[in-house]
């Protein structure tokens, strides 16, 4: 019974741990801000960068909830939809 607890207890671990990473959970340092916990975001250069949930909840160009994220030298740019878009149509993101 014992035994069989705490075998338990080590999937759970490893259960968490795997979200954890899944959703890129960390404890870098927000580079706007400092502010942790961050989410780790992936550079077009292939450099990870790190920003917390307030600096990467608001769209940059019009203040909407952004849902899409680019990047742009020496940093990721979060915007909605719509403004994503219209970026899209310039070619300003990859
Ligand atoms: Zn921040
Ligand atoms: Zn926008």
């Amino acid at each position: 019974m014992k035994r069989e607890s705490k075998a338990i207890l080590c999937l759970l671990i490893i259960a968490a741990l795997t979200i954890l990473l899944a959703t890129g959970c960390s404890s870098e340092p927000c580079e706007n801000c400092g502010r942790t916990p961050t989410k780790i975001y992936k550079h077009s250069s292939g450099e990870k960068y790190a920003y917390c949930n307030n600096c990467s909840s608001e769209c940059d160009l019009c203040g909407d909830d952004a849902d899409r994220h680019y990047s742009v030298y020496a940093g990721i740019r979060f915007v909605c939809e719509d403004c994503y878009q219209q970026l899209e149509e310039y070619g300003w993101v990859d």
